[in-house]
């Protein structure tokens, strides 16, 4: 069983690129589980062509620790995906990363992490400043980490950050990072700057996926982009990089950089003009 997260900033393309992924997955016949780890709980909905999914953070609340069991809080999605929401504490109470660490304790216990399972894969809010979100690397939940990025400041920002986390956590946890998927903004020089930044952190631009409105009508329709319209150009960027992490095994500890370092490389990839 490999277990995978996805980690990235807000906004960037995690929940969709990962259930088109593991859609993508499902379609190859690998068995799957997604758990999504945003208080969003905006991480299935796609692979469950939209059906609310209760949380673990609010069936523990109504339910209390006793009465929860698999069926309440794990729902079968396309594919056979089995797709689990961890959620969120109340607004403003509590630190949202403990979500997970309650969900992911709890799905341990519920007998969730079936042996024949290939894959569970983690879709991760945050840049790893919340020590809750940094679980499943510090704790080695997940050994494979994914960073989606574009090449927009903020977003590269996020992503040398959560490389610090892992770094910070390689020996403990054992998590590695195995690649960075580039979610294209249309940023010039983009793929450039990508790879050169991948390369920067001793590790690899797994796939550029382009922006492609076929994503937001796959997602109005509360489809994966590969269920939607299997024949489209997008379902086939899916594909190719599920057949990549697939076969991946390029893992590392990452050489992190400092702010500096990272505004001039992107000055020298053309994005910031030089003050
Ligand atoms: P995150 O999970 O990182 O917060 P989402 O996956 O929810 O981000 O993506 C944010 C929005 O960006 C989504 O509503 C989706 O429609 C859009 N989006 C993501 N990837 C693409 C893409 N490759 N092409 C077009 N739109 C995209
Ligand atoms: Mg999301």
């Amino acid at each position: 069983m490999r277990q995978v997260a996805i980690y990235g900033k807000g906004g960037i393309g995690k929940s969709t690129t990962t259930q088109n992924l593991t859609s993508a997955l499902g379609e190859m016949g690998k068995k799957i589980m997604v758990v999504g780890c945003d208080p969003k709980a905006d991480s299935t909905r796609m692979l469950l062509g939209g059906l609310a999914q209760q949380t673990v953070l609010d069936t523990l609340r109504e339910e209390g620790e006793e009465g929860v069991e698999l069926d309440d809080v794990m729902k079968s999605g396309v594919h056979g995906i089995s797709c689990v929401e961890s959620g969120g504490p109340e607004p403003g109470v509590g630190c949202a990363g403990r979500g997970i660490i309650t969900s992911i304790n709890m799905l341990e216990n519920l007998g969730a992490y079936e042996e024949d399972l290939d894959y569970v894969f983690y879709d991760v809010l945050g840049d790893v400043v919340c020590g809750g979100f940094a679980m499943p690397i510090r704790e080695g939940k997940a050994q494979e980490i994914y960073i989606v990025a574009s090449g927009e400041l903020m977003a590269m920002y996020a992503a040398n950050n959560i490389c610090k986390g892992i770094k910070k956590y390689a020996d403990s946890g054992g998590a590695r990072l195995a690649g960075i998927i580039c979610n294209s903004r249309n940023v010039d020089g983009e793929l450039e700057l990508l790879t050169a930044f991948a390369s920067r952190l001793g590790s690899q631009l797994i796939h550029f996926v382009p922006r492609d409105n076929v994503v937001q009508r796959a997602e109005i329709n509360k489809k994966t982009v590969i269920v939607y319209e299997p024949e489209c150009a997008q379902a086939e960027e899916y594909r190719i990089l599920a057949g990549k992490i697939d076969g991946n095994e390029m893992f590392v500890i990452p050489n992190t950089m400092t702010q500096d370092e990272l505004e001039k490389m992107m000055m020298e990839f053309g994005i910031l003009e030089a003050a």
